[in-house]
């Protein structure tokens, strides 16, 4: 199969996402009409926003929203802010949005939206304007009940505290529920900054227990060092696990003996990057992803693993915490290699479940303390890691294709029980 792909097109986020759905659904034997009707997005909106930058010139930026499926509930999922962005890339993630959200059983369809913008080269202020424009634009088919977006990539609460009263400016009410990963100040939930990465622990903890192997003397390499990455490395560490390399977009860093994590952020926000960490060797970003180890956390973006390095991985587990972040010819090889393989739709549900918490409390009023939300995390990433294994092995497939068959299955069920309205 490799051959017949160039690296471009495997690397395709759409591709990807085809071929899994493909695979899954013909499985589940599912007949052409609901495969077609579960594979097209429900809508995709494109937006060109003018935007006045800080030196007066005028500026033109592309957004996109893809609302892949909204059969389950709303619309749910991130923005993110890229100069990669794609129309693309964006499909894809609001596919797997909807496989995330049936994966963990929680009652939204799902969305995905980006803008084309360098976030390094803005101002807050330019910032602030790209948001809300782009709000503004595709403010009908927003609402707490039609679409609720969340961060990101280069997104996050301040993003989001903007979304917010763009939108409740327009409706003219506080409308908390329209938007996810908000400040705690303002409608935010405890345990959604952590929420992503506390995920990726917890089902790493169960794959352990199911291999058998301990915490203890399990060695970590993750690659992103943001709110999945660095949040997991956090949590890892202070379960036990030896983080032994955290892979940066400009270096890695390493230690055999595991790195103080809280001390790395430190090191970081002063200078600026991971590199030169007192006490860990500095090593090129890509070699570090082969390093030998027992659970491999890529959390940054996509295709990192693909056909041509996907042979000289050296882990027994593979935590998918980023998006998509291997692609559909790296899966039979990961297969082959024994690697136990907790896909994303699944390893970093914990955000988006969280979400699902956040927008609950803000349509109740009424706020859950930490403890409660931790707890009801761990029930929904423990059970659905158990109930995506089990059926692994009872229908015979990987973990991948049984996450993709329940998802599949749950939203074509809720297609079959609504009708088609005509
Ligand atoms: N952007 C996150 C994801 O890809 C969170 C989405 C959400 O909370 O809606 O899962």
């Amino acid at each position: 199969m490799a051959s017949i792909l160039s690296l471009e097109q495997e690397t395709n986020p759409w591709l990807a996402a085809e071929a899994r759905f493909d695979e899954a659904a013909e499985k589940l034997q599912l007949d052409d009409g609901m495969r077609k009707v579960l594979k097209s997005p429900a809508r995709e909106i494109t937006v060109n926003i003018p935007v006045q930058l800080d030196d007066g010139r005028l500026e033109v930026f592309t957004g996109y929203r893809v609302q892949h499926s909204i059969a389950r509930g709303p619309g749910k999922g991130g923005i993110r802010f890229s100069p990669d962005v794609t129309i693309d890339e964006v499909r894809a993630l609001a596919s797997w949005m909807t496989w995330k959200c049936a994966v963990v059983n929680i009652p939204f369809g799902g969305a995905k939206g980006g803008v084309i913008c360098e976030p390094n080269l803005l101002s807050d202020g330019e910032l602030e304007r790209i948001t809300r424009r782009y709000t503004a634009e595709i403010i009908e088919f927003l609402g707490p009940e039609r679409d609720v977006p969340a961060p990101d990539v280069n997104t996050n609460e301040r993003t989001m505290a903007w979304i917010m009263d763009t939108y409740s400016m327009h409706v003219r009410h506080t409308t908390t529920a329209v938007v996810t990963g908000k400040p705690l100040s303002l409608g935010g939930s405890r345990g959604r900054p952590e929420a992503t990465g506390r995920g990726c622990m917890l089902v790493t903890l169960e794959a352990l227990k199911r291999l058998r192997m301990d915490p203890q003397s399990t060695r970590v390499v993750i690659q992103g060092f943001g709110n999945v990455g660095g949040m997991a490395a956090r949590l890892m560490q202070n379960m036990g696990f030896k983080i032994i390399a955290i892979i940066e977009y400009d270096v890695a860093v390493v230690n055999q003996n595991g790195l103080d994590i809280p001390s790395l952020m430190a090191h970081r926000k002063e200078t600026g990057s991971v590199r030169d960490f007192p006490g860990s060797e500095n090593m090129d970003r890509l070699e570090a992803l082969f390093l030998d180890c027992e659970v491999l956390l890529p959390a940054a973006t996509e295709a990192v693993i693909h056909s041509g390095n996907v042979d000289r991985l050296r882990c027994k587990i593979l935590c998918e915490g980023a998006n998509g972040p291997t692609t559909s010819v790296a899966d039979a090889i990961l297969a082959d290699k024994g690697i136990f393989v907790i896909p994303d739709i699944l390893a970093n549900a914990g955000g988006v479940t969280v979400s699902y918490f956040e927008w609950v409390q803000d349509r109740q009023g009424f706020f859950w303390n930490e403890d409660l939300v931790n707890e009801r995390l761990k029930e929904i990433m423990v059970d659905s890691f158990s109930a995506v294994v089990a059926y692994a092995d009872r229908h015979r497939v990987n973990n991948r294709t049984a996450a993709y068959m329940v998802a599949l299955d749950r939203v074509a069920s809720a297609i079959r029980l609504r009708g088609i309205y005509a």
